[in-house]
């Protein structure tokens, strides 16, 4: 299975190697983080992504039932 490189901060799989590959780090070019890149299969690069979007909607859920309790004007 092919493998790909994951930044540990967004996800995202749009890595490309930091200083042309001279520092050994990679940069994420979604959030700009710097460093150590994830190397996994794509199988469980889906299984990430999956997890991830459950979280956000809960994550959203919550935030939205705060909102509600608040009565922001
Ligand atoms: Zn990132």
């Amino acid at each position: 299975m092919r493998k790909v490189l994951v930044c540990p901060v967004c996800k995202s799989t749009d890595i490309a190697l930091d200083a042309g590959g001279y520092t050994g780090k990679y940069i994420c070019k979604d959030c700009g983080y710097v460093g150590i890149a994830i190397e996994m299969t794509e199988g469980e690069y889906e299984q990430i992504k999956e997890s991830e979007e459950i979280s956000k909607k809960v994550i959203k859920e919550k935030s939205h039932d705060i909102d509600e309790e608040e009565h922001k004007p």
